[in-house]
């Protein structure tokens, strides 16, 4: 069997970690292609409720194999508490791999970050202030350190750090801010190289080896593609490319071998950070939605912004990401609505368009909206599409057709149990 990818298609949270849990009891291995520690990944299941930052979402499944994949950047203290807390919270966790050529978030990429935040002239995009950017930002300037490397000898490790720590230092200067150095930075690395050492590899052999055997592969991505550096609503990206399109790089894999991809759609827009979000909804209408559907961020516990289902934004999303099919998630939320909003297209200086445009065209997006009946009853218990109440039906109707994609899962709730298979 191919590698299937789960992707978001809209800005993230969509509740790609519980549909990656669900099918990952199934899989072989979950590929983690992108992001960092800035991700959230919540999973409830039998053995209780995690929250996964780094670690990809088959951690819960002993016979999987987990790969924290090359286009990750590693905030190695983070990893190491999040993989010591659940060794001690469950009896078997699944195998893990972390690619050696994944990159490190080195401490001194947060204290810029840090600093620039405080800086009155930079830019506040509403990161999550976790050294993510500064880590892709290193590795692009070729001054980053690859997970492999942390292995190296001491003389070897201090000869590879002395041009970031210059590097970091020309920002320090610039910011004000206190200056770092090699020896400290060794020092910090050392207690969290020794936990992680027996998990980092090379993960390509056993992939190839599994997907030659027809084995089940998923390739996981964190965010959505309105946070894609490339396709997403830049300035108020993310760092890396949450699209199925650079799993390929992120994991290692051919991509003529991922030949699925499940975009996950939430049923309404939430949107974590700062950034146009034409839909946005506020009062007690957003509020209501957001107590029920829980819309506090897993990552840093910030309320996220509430929207109406935006078919522009999630078309875009669906048709960059490649997606096969849609995985409808919280469609459960809207039964707290009489009536559900639904954004059928966008205006711009009075003209019509239908596609995503870049951040000046998308501040002055003005949604085109229609308003559907709402089924107003729980649906939390319904496991057959026939059984969901017929306006339902008709939501994810509208929703197939204005993505132009087929739905193939529908999530009624957080549990692995509560899907719907169309
Ligand atoms: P991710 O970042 O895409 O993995 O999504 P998050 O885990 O950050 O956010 C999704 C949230 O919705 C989590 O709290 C999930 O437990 C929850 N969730 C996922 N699917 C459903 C669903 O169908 N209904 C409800 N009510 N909650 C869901
Ligand atoms: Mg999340």
């Amino acid at each position: 069997m191919p590698a299937t990818a789960i992707v978001g298609t809209q800005w993230g949270d969509e509740g790609k970690g519980r549909m990656v849990d669900l099918l990952a009891a199934e899989a072989d291995a979950v590929v983690r292609f992108q992001g960092g520690a800035n991700a959230g990944h919540t999973i409830i299941n039998d053995l209780g409720k995690f929250v996964f930052h780094l670690l990809p979402s088959g951690m819960l499944s002993p016979h999987t194999l987990n790969v924290i994949g090359t286009g990750v950047v590693v905030d190695p203290e983070r990893l190491v508490n999040e993989l010591t807390g659940l060794q001690d919270s469950v009896s078997e966790t699944g195998k893990l791999i972390i690619s050696d050529r994944a990159h490190v978030v080195l401490p001194f990429h947060r204290q810029i970050e840090e600093a620039l935040d405080q800086s009155p002239k930079t830019l506040n995009y509403g990161s999550t202030k976790r050294g993510i950017a500064q880590a892709y930002q290193f590795k692009a300037a070729k001054v980053g350190l690859q997970v492999g490397e942390l292995l190296a000898d001491e003389a070897t490790l201090r000869d590879r750090l002395a041009p970031a720590v210059e590097f970091a230092n020309i920002f320090f200067r610039g910011l004000d801010a206190p200056e770092t150095n090699v020896d400290d930075t060794i020092e910090y690395l050392k207690p969290f190289t020794a936990k992680l050492q027996p998990y980092i590899g090379n993960p390509l052999p056993a992939l190839r080896e599994l997907i030659a055997a027809d084995k089940q592969v998923l390739v996981e991505g964190q965010l959505g593609t309105l946070r894609d550096l490339d396709w997403g609503i830049y300035p108020y990206t993310t760092s890396s490319n949450p699209v199925a399109g650079f799993a390929s790089v992120g994991a290692g894999i051919p991509p003529m071998e991922i030949t699925k991809v499940l975009g996950i759609v939430k049923a309404y827009s939430s949107c974590v950070g700062e950034g146009p979000f034409v839909t946005e909804l506020f009062g007690d209408l957003a509020d209501k939605i957001r107590e029920v559907g829980k819309e506090y961020g897993a990552a840093t516990g910030r309320p996220r912004r509430i929207g109406w289902f935006d078919a522009v934004a999630t078309r875009h999303g669906a048709l960059i990401q490649g997606a096969t099919s849609l995985c409808v998630t919280l469609l459960d939320v809207l039964s707290c609505v009489d009536t559900i909003g639904v954004c059928t297209g966008y205006e711009i200086d009075g003209e019509a368009t239908g596609e995503f445009p870049v951040y000046n065209g998308l501040v002055k997006a003005q949604p085109v909206l229609k308003e559907l009946p709402g089924w107003s009853v729980p649906i939390t218990e319904v496991r057959k599409l026939g059984d969901l109440p017929k306006q339902a039906r008709d939501y994810i109707e509208f929703i197939e057709e204005s993505v132009g994609v087929p739905v193939s899962h529908i999530s009624v709730g957080p549990e692995r149990d509560q899907i719907i298979y169309v």
